[in-house]
């Protein structure tokens, strides 16, 4: 059994009965983060469906099961009541029945093939874009061979640089 309820300013509480473990989760959500406390008791099975009240410092739950167990809920945390608190002046805080228990293990299985799928399918692309790569390298090769050829002067052969308007050995006039 998955109760949640809402209670307002970016706060869910949600509580669930495994076993005689009562797991309370309370969530708090505010700029964008999402930070949860969580505590589990051994209160037992419950009897019936839990309670949620509010009063001005904070919420009060009540969970039914061979005995009635009252936990405080404030801004420290989370408290098992040694006392039956004043319900004066509280309000009650409508729980909902969660029917469908979101269960880890349902998401988990079709990842597996999906992830699978993905690899298989980035494998080919990689493939592509090697050759791809392969293709540029060799373009980038060819091209700068080509460019960069040396330059020599055509009096004594010298090794000439394509800024020299002389050649540094015979004084040549180069033409560029
Ligand atoms: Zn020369």
């Amino acid at each position: 059994m998955t109760y949640s309820a809402d209670l307002g300013q970016g706060q869910s509480l949600t509580i669930e009965n495994v076993g005689v473990q009562t797991v309370i989760t309370w969530a708090h959500r505010s700029a964008g983060q999402q930070q949860s406390q969580q505590m589990s008791l051994s209160l037992g099975a419950w009897s019936e469906p839990p309670k949620l009240f509010k009063n001005h410092v904070g919420f009060i739950l009540q969970i039914e099961s061979a005995r009635t167990s009252y936990l405080r809920l404030q801004a420290n945390g989370i408290s098992l009541l040694s006392e039956v608190p004043l319900m004066i002046g509280t309000e009650e805080i409508p729980f909902q029945r969660v029917t469908s228990n979101p269960s880890r293990m349902p998401d988990m299985k079709p990842l597996e093939p999906l992830r699978m799928g993905n690899m298989s399918m980035r494998m080919e692309p990689m493939e592509m874009n090697m050759g791809n790569m392969n293709l540029r390298m060799a373009t980038a090769t060819s091209h700068s061979s080509s460019t960069s050829h040396a330059q020599f002067c055509s009096q004594c052969g010298t090794k000439i640089k394509e800024s020299d308007r002389f050649c540094s050995q015979c004084g040549t006039k180069l033409e560029s």
